[in-house]
């Protein structure tokens, strides 16, 4: 089993969203859907299980957008508050005082501890509230038949989690969504990937995102069927943008759903 598993995107955009409150550049502006932008995440539902990774600001808007139903577990890729503010809407999925596995880095479940100490505390147990199980990832785990192995990336100061996700021996989909950098390693494990979907802010250089230019060399390494570029800025209209990648690149955008039979 494991197949078919579907990812979708919950959200595309980078920490601010797209359009951008009070700017009125072409993209802000933009009539078409796809340059609507909310902060990234992804559900990946398969026929045993269903998780997210990360609950931004959005997610209870993105939840209902999506018609999501099933939140098993939540994967971190790490703290930043675009990551991570959607985490009390979480509640729907613990009804009836349901433990919710929480999976994070020992840095970035220390960070979920601190800002959502409300719901950490034994104390605070209560249906209704968030019931977070923490499981700290020290290695590949497994969410259904769905092996997810955490890929260690470095975005500005901050050390983030990519993942891997394999099914029946397959390369399904590499989701790097926060990166500046993209270690040999990490390359090395995501070859050939089905899908690689990765942080693509902008055409210019940024400190803690990979660029458009450095993205695009990332993946003629990784080899991937398929790109998808996220965590976009609203530098990148949808339309223009995509029209300028090279075959098998693709942009992202929020509503998006990869099935893999
Ligand atoms: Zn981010
Ligand atoms: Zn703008
Ligand atoms: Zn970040």
């Amino acid at each position: 089993m494991g197949l078919p598993l579907i990812i979708t995107f919950l959200g595309t955009g980078t920490s601010q969203g797209v359009p951008v409150p009070a700017c009125d550049c072409e993209v802000c502006l933009s009539d078409d859907p796809r340059d609507n932008r909310t902060r990234s995440s992804i559900h990946v539902s398969t026929p045993e299980s269903a998780w997210v990774i990360d609950t931004g600001p959005e997610f209870r808007l993105q939840c209902l957008r999506e018609r999501i139903d099933r939140v098993d577990a939540v994967v971190y890729t790490h703290s930043h508050t675009d990551h991570i503010m959607g985490f009390d809407d979480l509640r729907p999925f613990c009804a009836n005082g349901r433990a919710i596995p929480i999976y994070a880095s020992p840095e970035t479940m220390e960070d979920l501890k601190r800002v959502f100490s409300f719901a950490f505390s034994p104390l605070s147990i209560a249906p209704g509230y968030v019931h977070p199980d923490p499981r700290l990832i020290h290695g590949p785990f497994e969410l259904g038949a769905t092996r997810l192995t955490p890929l260690p990336l470095k975005h500005g100061r901050a050390r983030v989690n990519g993942y891997l996700l394999e099914s029946q021996g397959r390369k399904l989909a590499a989701y790097l969504s926060d990166c500046k950098e993209v270690p040999a390693a990490v390359i090395e494990c995501i070859r050939g990937v089905e899908a690689l979907i990765i942080d693509a802010l902008r055409y210019t250089e940024h400190p803690t995102h990979l660029s458009v230019g450095e993205a695009l060399e990332i993946a003629a390494r990784v080899q991937p069927q398929a790109t998808w570029f996220t965590h976009l800025c609203h530098q990148l209209g949808h339309a223009s943008a995509e029209a300028k990648l090279p075959a098998r690149t693709r942009i992202a955008y929020d509503g998006l759903k990869l099935v893999f039979q």
